[in-house]
């Protein structure tokens, strides 16, 4: 799914980046997602063009092979996997193949025994779905919402002496981020309450209402692994639903008066890092079409790629 605003169907399409987008600063919405620009035109530096991002590259080479390891049980395939995605190899001294290859296997060790008690439903579940419609300016808009669900589980919990199955959604994250607040920030979680949303719009899967963050914690010595477990209740999931209508409303009101707002300096460094279109914002008025057009290239966000 294309992410984006297609005004001839009155559809905006969102996924949880765009949104994020939107959120941290509107104007990185409207370069990254109307503008589909990212970092690298012909005169940029390219030094400061990280292509790929070692991070992103690392995290999406770790998903495919927990991927293969969930599907075929097997740490090999999982480390052939993961050799294959992560190409080309970054320059990143912390993630290098070897560091992915001992944190699979770390991984395997911590968790084989435990997930006998599930069954693989499906992986890598893409979904694009109707989420609701709104009117803007006197205007019947739809909001279709997409992405990509890690995993659906299956197992047997025992009630009042039977057993019976249930369904959970699961997503992997590798983290280098320790902290106190990282476990119950999951539970306000935008994506993943989108997430089980999605996965209860399938008819075999509705009635999913739980959910399993799987942290891979990557740290200099010892990497760690822990789970948390969710449950997303109607009112979560109504609440969610709402925020994203009332967001796509604000999106869509921008578009229509043509400005974006800036939110400036927590947002161009939030996570510590500068924002990839500091220097068009940065430039003056008149420079800002010169800086965008010689050092960003066009890239649409496809929410299928990753
Ligand atoms: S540089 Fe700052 S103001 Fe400009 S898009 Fe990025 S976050 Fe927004």
């Amino acid at each position: 799914m294309k992410a984006g605003i297609y005004p001839d169907e009155r559809v905006i399409k969102v996924d949880n980046y765009a949104l994020g987008e939107f959120r941290t600063c509107p104007r990185k919405f409207q370069h990254r997602i109307e503008q589909n620009l990212v970092p690298g035109g012909f005169m940029a530096d390219p030094h400061s063009v990280k292509i790929p991002d070692a991070p992103l590259l690392f995290g999406i080479a770790i998903h495919k092979a927990l991927d293969a390891m969930f599907m075929q049980e097997s740490l090999d395939i999982a480390q052939e996997e993961f050799l294959e995605a992560y190409q080309p190899v970054p320059e990143d001294a912390r993630r290098t193949p070897g560091r992915g290859l001992r944190l699979l296997e770390a991984y395997w060790k911590r968790w084989r025994d435990d997930d006998k008690a599930y069954d693989t439903v499906t992986s890598e579940l893409y979904f694009e779905f109707e989420l609701g419609s709104m009117p803007v300016y006197g205007e019947s808009w739809t909001v279709v919402y997409g992405g990509l669900v890690d995993k659906i589980l299956s197992i047997y919990d025992l009630k009042d002496g039977e057993s019976s199955p249930r369904l959970l959604c699961m997503d992997h994250k590798t983290s280098t981020w320790e902290s106190q607040y990282l476990v119950p920030s999951f539970q306000l979680s935008n994506q993943f309450i989108g997430y089980v949303w999605a996965t209860q719009q399938i008819p075999e899967y509705a009635q999913c209402n739980d959910f399993i963050v799987d942290v891979l914690l990557i740290s200099p010595k010892n990497d760690s692994f822990f789970r948390s477990e969710l449950n997303m209740s109607q009112e979560i999931i109504d609440e969610w639903k709402r925020g994203i209508i009332v967001t796509c409303q604000q999106i869509l009101s921008m578009h229509r008066d043509e400005f974006f707002p800036m939110y400036g300096k927590d947002a161009c460094t939030s996570w510590n890092r500068l924002c990839p279109y500091f220097d068009i914002c940065g430039a003056s008025h008149g420079f800002r079409d010169t800086v965008q057009n010689t050092q960003y290239s066009k890239l649409v966000w496809d929410t299928s790629d990753r």
